[in-house]
């Protein structure tokens, strides 16, 4: 059973006794995992003079998960100094469609929201993409170490890396790390070895993923996300081909087939709107399967360690905010690890506590159906009079939530959480729910 810390209740910033103040100096860093997450923080501490192992894990799945970036990511893109390469072989994105049933649906551009930073994004084949931030982490001066890293208990809560990867990094560390940082995605090595408490959301669902070719959209180079019978799904265009998932209950789709592919297959022949576009279009790729789960984990460090990235919470795919979360929290670790203070590292998760629990609620409000249905209320009342007064703070405020950059903006997502509950005007969302 994992130990009551002093931060589980978010008030107190000091530490064994240490205070909040104190400064521990950091100069040795173990990174566990080199997905995205775990390359950006590997950068920028290679860039800030630290002497960083990144562990990495073997050959990964053929396709990935997490290729539609929003736009609050490519400043990090820059950041990180890969924007270049990544548009050299991504789909350029301009905006996103919403379906809410086969026949009515929304979209936006990015470039007409008001007052909007970055108009634009990627959609990314992630092998290429996390390939190109792992080089530009070993450019920064980090190294790759090619071991799946794994842990020992060492005195409480403080780990050790086990002997094996004590024994891998030693070239680089020359003994122990000063620091910790878990970047293991939903392996969770750290929060596992700890059981360190979770919230876990209402979702569990599966999600079915294969790349496809023939897959039409409505709006070139947008990210859809439908919602179906059951479930939804999304179609993400990438150069060459579309990637195509389904989010739906597990106990449904196994009436589909055994395997998953028998299950993709046959469920996109049913559904009335996959049935729609996947006519003519031909799976090129096995099929990946996930499971979906909602699921935060309630501390972000410990005394010599930290997580970052899906490691520290997971949401849910359908706003894409997943990278857009591991990106800011690979920056902010690196400057509170850089600060080496308790009270930076508190702020730090303070920081990535708040965007998971954003980022969960407009989840819920899309799961329940009145996100919808403000959207398909949205659509009719700026028609309107009063419509037409309202529709400039509506458009400056709500689609910048979905493009990253309202998200962290109190007063946005509190007009969502408003509008969600309040501005219906009578409309039943349970019409639109995700079932
Ligand atoms: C169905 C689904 C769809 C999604 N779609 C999107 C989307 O369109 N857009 C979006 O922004 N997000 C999406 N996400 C979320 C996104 O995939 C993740 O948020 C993102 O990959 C997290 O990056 P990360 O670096 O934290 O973890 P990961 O990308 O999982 O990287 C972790 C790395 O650590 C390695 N590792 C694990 N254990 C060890 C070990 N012991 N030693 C060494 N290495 C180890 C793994 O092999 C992996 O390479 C989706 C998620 C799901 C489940």
């Amino acid at each position: 059973m994992a130990k009551r810390s002093i931060f589980d209740s978010g008030r107190s910033v000091r530490s064994g006794g240490r205070s909040a103040q104190a400064r521990r100096s950091i100069q040795k860093v173990a990174i566990i995992g080199g997905g995205p997450a775990g390359a950006a923080v590997a950068t920028y501490l290679a860039r800030a003079g630290m002497d960083v192992a990144l562990f990495t894990r073997g050959k990964r799945p053929p396709i990935i998960v997490g290729e539609s970036l929003v736009p609050a990511i490519v400043p990090f893109l820059r950041k990180l100094g890969v924007e270049k390469e990544v548009s050299s072989y991504s789909q350029f994105k301009g905006g996103a469609n919403f379906l809410f049933t086969p026949d009515d649906g929304m979209g936006f551009q990015f470039h007409e929201v008001p007052s909007i930073k970055t108009t634009y994004s990627y959609n990314v084949p992630r092998d290429r993409f996390d390939d190109t931030l792992l080089q530009a982490a070993k450019k920064a001066g980090a190294h790759q170490i090619e071991h799946s890293a794994g842990l020992e208990p060492g005195d409480g809560e403080h780990l050790r890396l086990d002997e094996a990867s004590r024994e891998a990094a030693l070239p680089v560390l020359g003994g122990e790390p000063d620091w910790i940082v878990d970047a293991s995605g939903r392996t969770r090595l750290i929060a596992r070895h700890l059981d360190l408490p979770t919230t876990v959301g209402t979702r569990k669902d599966v999600a079915l993923h294969a790349h496809m070719e023939g897959v039409p959209m409505e709006t070139l180079g947008n990210v859809h996300t439908d919602r179906l019978e059951h479930g939804w799904g999304w179609r993400i265009p990438l150069r060459d081909r579309t990637s195509v998932g389904v989010v739906i209950g597990a106990e449904f789709i196994r009436k589909f087939g055994n395997t998953a592919e028998e299950q993709l297959d046959a469920f996109l022949q049913t559904d009335a709107t996959t049935r729609r576009w996947s006519k003519d279009a031909k799976r090129i790729t096995p099929v990946m399967q996930y499971s979906n789960y909602q699921l935060r984990t309630h501390r972000g460090f410990g005394p010599n360690w930290s997580l970052v990235g899906d490691a520290f919470g997971f949401i849910d795919p359908v706003f894409s905010s997943g990278m857009l979360i591991g990106m800011q929290s690979a920056e902010a670790l690196a400057e509170a690890l850089q600060s080496g203070s308790d009270r930076a590292l508190v702020r730090y998760q303070q920081f990535v506590l708040r965007n998971l629990t954003v980022w969960q609620r407009a989840a819920d409000h899309y799961y329940s159906g009145r996100l919808l249905t403000m959207f398909r209320v949205g659509e009719y009342v700026r028609h309107t009079r009063i419509g037409r007064l309202m529709d400039f703070h509506f458009r400056r405020h709500m689609p910048r939530i979905f493009t990253g950059e309202g998200a962290t903006n109190r007063y946005s997502m509190g007009l969502l959480n408003f509008m969600c509950r309040y501005g219906l005007v009578g409309n039943d969302p349970a019409e639109l729910e995700i079932r």
